[in-house]
């Protein structure tokens, strides 16, 4: 790391800890040779991968279709704003933590199947019976959407557990 006011090389880190939630590192380092002191941030792999559709073609990794689709399978059930946020980051994290550049659709859908069966068994069941059979999340929004119309949208005994 080059030191922003002399310039040289020779630069060491003289504190290091997480922030944000652990997503990024602050490394306070000071300068060996002018002796200047500054503060860097690390964060790793900020970017989301690009989503590649079933059809070959690539987008954005959209949240805010993500979360539309998570909010739809949540409705009216009892999970906080704080417990779907956390949902949220773990979804990030976990295709950031892939380490790919590229993401299948399909991988997208299973890393929300898996969050929501941790999260609200009924929201879980409702986005999957949806998501299984259309492998995209604007079609399933779709379907949600026509779902939550039908009267007594069952989801078997997981309604009830005990
Ligand atoms: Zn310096």
């Amino acid at each position: 790391m080059h030191c922003p006011f002399c310039g040289t090389h020779d630069t060491k880190v003289t504190d290091s800890r997480l922030v944000a939630e652990g997503d990024q590192v602050r490394r306070r380092r000071q300068c060996a040779a002018c002796g200047e002191r500054f503060t860097t941030y690390e964060t790793a792999e900020l970017v989301m991968p690009r989503v590649v559709k079933s059809d070959g073609s690539r987008e954005s990794f959209d949240e805010q279709k993500m979360r539309a689709g998570m909010a739809l399978s949540l409705e009216k059930r009892p999970v906080s704003v704080e417990s779907f946020e956390a949902a949220v980051e773990r979804i990030r994290q976990r295709l950031r933590a892939r380490g790919d550049r590229e993401v299948e659709a399909r991988e997208v859908g299973e890393e929300v199947m898996e969050t929501l069966k941790r999260l609200d068994h009924v929201a879980y069941i409702r986005f999957a019976s949806v998501y299984r059979r259309f492998q995209d999340l604007d079609e399933f929004r779709a379907e949600i959407d026509r779902l939550s119309q039908e009267p007594n949208h069952s989801s078997s005994d997981d309604d009830n557990p005990r």
